[in-house]
């Protein structure tokens, strides 16, 4: 591959033995830029007697290398010694890779009477610094440490517990571009996936990713195949609008895949990313607010999800009277200086149910769960014109919920639902993962109601969808009601009627690849 300088992917490859490394180098120069070869990975005889075939291997390739052997605190693999791995360094025969040496060991090869002077050329070395455990308060004493080697590429990879992590990340990024440096930095971990995306465009020499179906070899990589495909690593510039999805966790979001689809097929310069959040109200105010922000990322609208739609509210400017009246907020639209309010869950929700079932009104309508998604699917039932009755496992939260609804509220146990019309799942029971085998009620007790309705959507079809099919029941999962609730964020976010069925695709996708 042979991608422009602002968005290069390396691969990193980290194999036991020389003849798998040899077959993942194969593999991985047919979809990356560079390869990384994390020599500490190998074993320690394999290392000894293997390094000329692994020169060789490089050479036979005409792709990009960086060559690394960390030692355990930075993140290595094997258990090497310092004296051995500075012996290593300093026989080395690899002479057309970039080296990739940890800061301790570049000051040392560059210290007045140092026993070993490194081999290689210090233009193609990479000094770096890693921290698995979080972002060093030192960073930028760190950065001067590095720049006082003769090393021509800095590298720093720290660990984000939060997106906000990410900013000193970018900081650094700016310091190192203003002064003319090369830089590699990234924010590891599921919290920094932002300067994975955005880092190249911001200047980082490369970014990092995964060969498809593989963990990576730190956390929080994307695949080479989510960068190019999904991210549009490519097109990204300083003129690219970001969006994205704050939650907690919010890894398994789907809505990455489905605005960036969006995005792509009206030809947009726009990104949208997942955003891990813990702190909502300091996110908002270092990198959302533009009063505030310590970031000009060209940040233009966010979805909210868990658990974050409530305590969102109080920090923004306007909230639509629709998401006042439900209590929450999954869309945040930036404008100008201001941050507006939406809840597009409601209009999402009973799209998908009016499509499907006809006319509401008088209909009975039984909604299982009393939590933050209840909330705007009882809102939508009511404007409808359903009679709708909160069936909660915990009768007084039910009951407090239906009080405010003006609805009715009864003990889930004691719900009876082959009175209803349309009986309505909102609980997280039959999620793929630990819930997938629930269900809050079976088959039998379905028999009767004439459709049931899941919010869930991993699997496509759930245990509760499953039964009540085998019941009788039409059913409806929550697939269309996800795709629904996104094609009106991206039409407050952008003006313009969203693909649905470009964006219904992708949203198959990405779940078919969550399952594999
Ligand atoms: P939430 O705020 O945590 O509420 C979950 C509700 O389920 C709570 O009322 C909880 O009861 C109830 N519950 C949990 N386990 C239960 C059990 N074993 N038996 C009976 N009730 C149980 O979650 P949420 O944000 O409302 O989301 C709920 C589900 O909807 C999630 O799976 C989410 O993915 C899905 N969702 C889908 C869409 C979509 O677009 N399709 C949109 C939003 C949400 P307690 O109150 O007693 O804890």
């Amino acid at each position: 591959m042979n991608s422009p300088q602002q968005s290069r992917i390396c691969i990193p490859i980290c194999e036991s033995t020389v003849a798998a490394l040899e077959s993942a180098i194969a593999g991985a120069v047919k979809v990356s830029d560079l390869i990384e070869v994390r020599l500490d990975c190998l074993q320690k005889n394999e290392l000894e007697t293997g390094a000329s075939r692994i020169t060789e291997v490089l050479k036979r390739t005409d792709c990009e290398s960086i060559l690394t052997l960390r030692p355990a605190e930075q993140g290595g693999q094997g258990q090497l010694d310092d004296e051995t791995r500075q012996a290593f360094w300093s026989d080395a025969i690899f002479s057309e890779s970039l080296f990739d040496v940890e800061l301790e060991l570049a000051e040392h090869f560059n210290s007045a009477g140092s026993p070993h002077t490194l081999p290689i050329d210090w233009s193609r070395t990479i000094c770096s610094q890693h921290d698995f455990a979080g972002v060093p308060r030192n960073l930028d004493q760190i950065y001067e440490r590095m720049i006082s080697t003769p090393a021509r590429i800095l590298k720093f990879a720290v660990m984000a517990q939060d997106a906000t992590d990410c900013l000193p990340v970018f900081h650094l990024l700016a310091r190192a571009r203003s002064e003319g440096r090369e830089m590699i930095a990234i924010a590891m971990g599921s919290a920094g996936i932002a300067t994975r995306i955005l880092g190249p465009s911001r200047g980082s020499f490369l970014t990092y990713g995964s060969s498809e179906n593989d963990a990576g070899t730190a956390p929080g990589q994307v695949s080479v195949r989510d960068l190019r495909e999904v991210y549009r690593l490519e097109q990204i510039d300083h003129q690219t609008q970001v969006f994205g999805v704050i939650g907690l966790p919010i890894s398994h979001s789907l809505s990455p895949c489905v605005h960036n689809a969006a995005f792509a097929a009206l030809g947009k310069n726009a990104v949208f990313l997942p955003l891990e959040v813990h702190d909502v109200k300091a996110f908002l105010k270092r990198m959302v607010i533009p009063r505030t922000r310590e970031l000009d990322w060209n940040l233009r609208g966010l979805s909210v999800t868990a658990p974050h739609k409530f305590t969102v509210m109080e920090q923004l400017d306007w909230v639509e009277p629709a998401a006042q009246e439900i209590g929450a907020v999954n869309t945040i639209v930036i404008k100008d200086d201001a941050l507006h309010g939406f809840n597009t869950d409601a209009s999402g929700f009973i799209t998908p149910l009016v499509q499907k079932f006809g006319d509401l009104t008088g209909v009975r309508c039984a909604v299982i769960g009393a939590g933050g998604a209840a909330k705007a699917v009882v809102w939508a039932l009511k404007q409808a014109g359903a009679q709708v009755t909160i069936c909660a496992r915990e009768l007084a939260r039910g009951q407090l919920l239906a009080e405010h609804f003006g609805v009715a509220g009864i003990k889930l146990e004691d719900a009876r639902f082959n009175e209803f019309d349309v009986v309505i799942n909102t609980t997280p029971l039959g999620t793929a993962g630990k819930f997938e085998n629930e269900t809050a009620v079976t088959g039998e007790g379905l028999r009767g109601a004439r459709l049931a309705y899941d919010l869930v959507y991993n699997p496509n079809e759930t245990r509760f969808l499953r039964e009540a099919r085998e019941a009788g029941c039409e059913t409806l999962g929550g697939l269309p009601m996800f795709v629904a609730q996104a094609t009106e964020q991206f039409r407050l976010w952008t003006g313009d009627a969203a693909p649905a069925d470009v964006m219904y695709e992708a949203a198959q996708q990405g779940l078919l690849r969550s399952q594999i």
